[in-house]
């Protein structure tokens, strides 16, 4: 298997993309840390995959505050001795609004967690990869088509996605030289409880602009997060991966 012998720490893992991301890098051989805000919903993650031969743990987190991320570090540390070499930033939330009616408020959340708490997990699980000296890191964030081309109603959203691709850029270029490779994975539309809170008529304008006329599954984003996690990407670091059905612009 792909990822045998590897520990993963997947944030976001209760739910959606991340659940997904969880069980498919289980099937393929990794120890899988579910990390969510989620307590609750992060251990149900564990329980889906424990029939599986790796060593699963849950862990209550929140990725936009410092002293969280580093007691998840603590944790993982204490669990399997040495820091997971596989990081995969899920975690995400939308508070949508069209920009003249967003709170400052609804803007701050955004980015608190989805660009500050890519940068918090980022920071803090590599600066131990490093010092631990694991062997071929690598780092999966999760952004958006949306940081690409804006979306009516996110601008918040679509500026913490951009910043996540760009501080993805930066991040390879930084930590190339220890090993570590950094990429993100640009979905479309998929179905999850984030894309639940969109109105049907919605939807189905989203939909027709969608080459392959569906929105994606978790499973979908989940099996690319698993190539990047694995050697099979070994010569690719810095990248975007779009995936979305061939959609061009929301
Ligand atoms: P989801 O709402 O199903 O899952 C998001 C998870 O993040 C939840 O379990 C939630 O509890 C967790 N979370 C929220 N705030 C957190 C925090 N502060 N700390 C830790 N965990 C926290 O959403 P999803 O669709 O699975 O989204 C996963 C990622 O994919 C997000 O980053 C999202 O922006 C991105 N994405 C989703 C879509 C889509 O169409 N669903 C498209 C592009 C990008």
């Amino acid at each position: 298997m792909s990822l045998s012998g590897k520990t993963a720490f997947i944030t976001g893992a209760g739910s959606g993309i991340g659940r997904a991301a969880c069980k498919i890098l289980a099937r393929d051989g990794a120890n899988i840390i579910a990390a969510d805000i989620n307590a609750k919903n992060a251990k149900e993650t564990v329980d889906l995959i424990d029939k599986q031969e790796t060593k699963n743990i849950s862990i209550a987190l929140d990725v936009s505050e410092s002293a969280s991320v580093k007691s998840a570090l603590v944790k993982v540390l204490e669990t399997y001795s040495k820091p997971p070499s596989i990081i995969v930033n899920c975690a995400g939330i939308t508070r949508d609004n069209f920009l003249l009616n967003l709170s400052e408020e609804n803007f701050q959340q955004v980015v608190d967690v989805n660009l500050k708490g890519t940068f918090l997990v980022i920071q803090t699980f590599c600066k131990a990869m490093v010092e631990h000296q694991v062997p071929k890191g690598t780092v999966i964030n999760v952004g958006s088509i949306v940081g690409k081309n804006g979306n009516i109603g996110q601008s918040n959203y679509a500026a913490s996605k951009a910043g996540v691709e760009v501080m993805t850029k930066t991040a390879a270029k930084e930590l190339g030289r220890e090993g570590i490779r950094v990429n993100a994975i640009l979905p479309g539309f998929v179905t999850t409880p984030m894309t639940d809170l969109v109105p049907d008529k919605l939807k189905e304008v989203f939909a027709s602009k969608i080459p392959l006329s569906r929105f994606g599954t978790p499973e979908e984003i989940a099996e690319v997060i698993s190539f990047l996690a694995s050697d099979k990407s070994s010569y690719i670091s810095g990248a975007s991966i779009d995936v979305n059905g061939g959609m061009v612009t929301c």
